[in-house]
């Protein structure tokens, strides 16, 4: 019986990957020169399709504010190629290590390489900057790039497509079809460093799949981020900046706070004022162009379900007045809703809500979220209200999270020179910035021997000269 012939993508995908492979084999490190032409072309390309970008992703979502492309996407993606830019010749040279007594006068130094090939599998929740911002630190790193984004972007992988074939060459950077069998055949690829973002579930296979050409992997996951309300916070303030944080994007967010743990006194109070900032901020009509749609009706289903789920089990559901005008599910924009007394039992409180969905929880010994925190999957992000610095301190010595924003949510992300990324079911490793260009690199390390040194030389026959040595090595050891 013939055996099943590859289908034609697959075999376009390996040779495309091949590619890639060849000329980071072949050809030396690419100088500073080149890296930085690199960076340029990519700004460049992004730039000049600016308007075109929004309308793609728009298109994919149904509707997406074209103010949240451009800041959370475009200029994200410009800040971190800035950066790298300006940076890169320092991040480039060889970094000085010390070297112990006992071999002294040699020198240690550090070297960073490029690693080869880097794959980058992304969601759709943020296509532009999960694409390209693991791809500029790639770049500065000197690797060539491959890139899968998520089946639910076609109009955004089509211009991704087009824009990096016109400027960079197959050998380079390229950008592979999004269909779902090239997902996992992606993941099988013999990479030199695959970067996933995406789901804790899909997160597991491609951890399996690199593993198995021993590939590293940096995993940017998910997961339920929480924002702790102190006694001692303002309120109002914290009402304010979780309600923008969790409906930018109508909450698809891999960083948006998903529920919000509050003293049981100010339960109320607190879901009232998230909710009349959130009509401030999003009006409560579908048509508001700053309200982004949800990005499939599969997704939008399971977001019903939840709300559905904790209203069954006894939540007080808030919603704007009309949640039932079926123009919200036409455009397929959810209305802001809030679970008053959302319990572990709901389903809400089980999975990533990743929609504009927030439950407010009560709790009343201080001790008490600390311990929910720890009870659960490790978060991608957490978030702490308040002024009592005693209280913040115990919070960020006793959690451990991906990274943290006190008073405000989300803003860890965009602080270019610290690492982004989760812990164990959040995520592996981390990038952005310099933190990216290490992830990216082989930092080779080499000793250069000194000639004037004789204390290593332990050669045998090992005899007096030696036992001499010994002792003055044991000495300094
Ligand atoms: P997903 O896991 O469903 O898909 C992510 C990507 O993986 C897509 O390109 C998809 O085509 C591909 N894929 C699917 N099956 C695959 C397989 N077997 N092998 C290889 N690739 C496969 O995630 P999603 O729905 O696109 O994104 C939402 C999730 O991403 C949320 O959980 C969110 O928290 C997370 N996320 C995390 C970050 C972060 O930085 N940590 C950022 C954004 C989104």
């Amino acid at each position: 019986m013939d055996r099943p012939t590859k289908s034609t993508a697959l075999r376009a995908l390996d040779d495309a990957f091949h590619v890639l492979f060849d000329a980071s084999r072949a050809e030396p490190p690419p100088p500073l020169e080149l890296r930085l032409d690199r960076l340029r072309r990519l700004r460049a390309a992004v730039a000049e399709n600016e308007a075109r970008f929004e309308a793609a992703i728009s298109a994919d979502f149904g509707h997406r504010s074209a103010v949240e492309t451009s800041v959370a996407e475009t200029l994200f993606l410009y800040v971190e190629i800035k950066h790298a830019s300006k940076h890169l010749k320092k991040w480039m040279a060889p970094r000085r290590v010390k070297t112990a007594l006992q071999f002294m006068p040699a020198r240690n130094r550090l070297m960073a390489q490029p690693l080869g090939v880097v794959g980058i599998i992304a969601p759709w929740n943020y296509p532009l900057q999960l694409t390209l911002a693991p791809a500029v630190g790639a770049l500065a790193a000197g690797n060539r790039v491959m890139i899968k984004p998520s089946e639910l972007s076609p109009h955004f992988a089509a211009l991704l497509g087009e824009i990096i074939a016109q400027r960079f060459n197959p050998d380079e950077m390229m950008v592979t079809g999004i269909e779902e069998e090239i997902g996992t055949s992606f993941a099988s690829l013999a990479f030199d460093h695959l970067v996933f973002t995406g789901s804790t579930r899909v997160g597991r296979l491609v951890a399996e799949a690199a593993g198995r050409n021993l590939t590293p992997v940096t995993l940017e996951l998910g997961g339920k981020s929480p924002a702790i309300i102190d006694r001692s916070a303002d309120l109002d303030e914290a009402a304010e900046r979780i309600a923008y944080a969790k409906l930018l994007n109508a909450g698809q967010t891999c960083i948006a706070p998903d529920y919000a743990l509050v003293p049981e006194a100010s339960v109320q109070a607190f879901a009232e004022k998230v909710r009349a900032n959130m009509r401030r901020m999003f009006g409560t009509e579908p048509s508001n162009k700053d309200y982004s749609s949800i990005i499939s009706d599969r997704h939008y289903t399971r977001l019903e379900a939840l709300v559905a789920d904790a209203g069954a089990k006894g939540a007080k559901i808030l919603q704007p007045a009309g949640a039932d005008d079926p123009n919200w599910k036409a455009k397929r924009k959810f209305p802001p809703t809030l679970v008053v007394g959302a319990m572990s039992e709901m389903t809400v409180m089980q999975e990533e809500i990743f929609g504009p969905i927030l439950p407010v929880v009560g709790y009343r010994e201080a001790g008490e979220p600390i311990a929910f925190v720890n009870a659960h999957d490790r978060p991608l992000a957490l978030y702490w209200f308040g002024k009592d610095n005693a209280a913040r301190d115990a919070v960020l010595s006793r959690t451990v999270s991906g990274g943290v924003t006190i008073n405000d949510c989300l803003f860890h992300i965009t602080q270019v020179n610290q690492p982004f990324g989760g812990i164990g079911p959040s995520g592996t490793g981390a990038y952005h910035g310099e933190w990216g260009f290490d992830t990216f690199s082989k930092l080779k390390p080499v000793f250069y021997r000194s000639p004037l040194n004789r204390l290593a030389d332990l050669y045998p026959p090992y005899g007096a000269k030696l036992a001499r040595l010994q002792k003055l090595l044991r000495l300094m050891a």
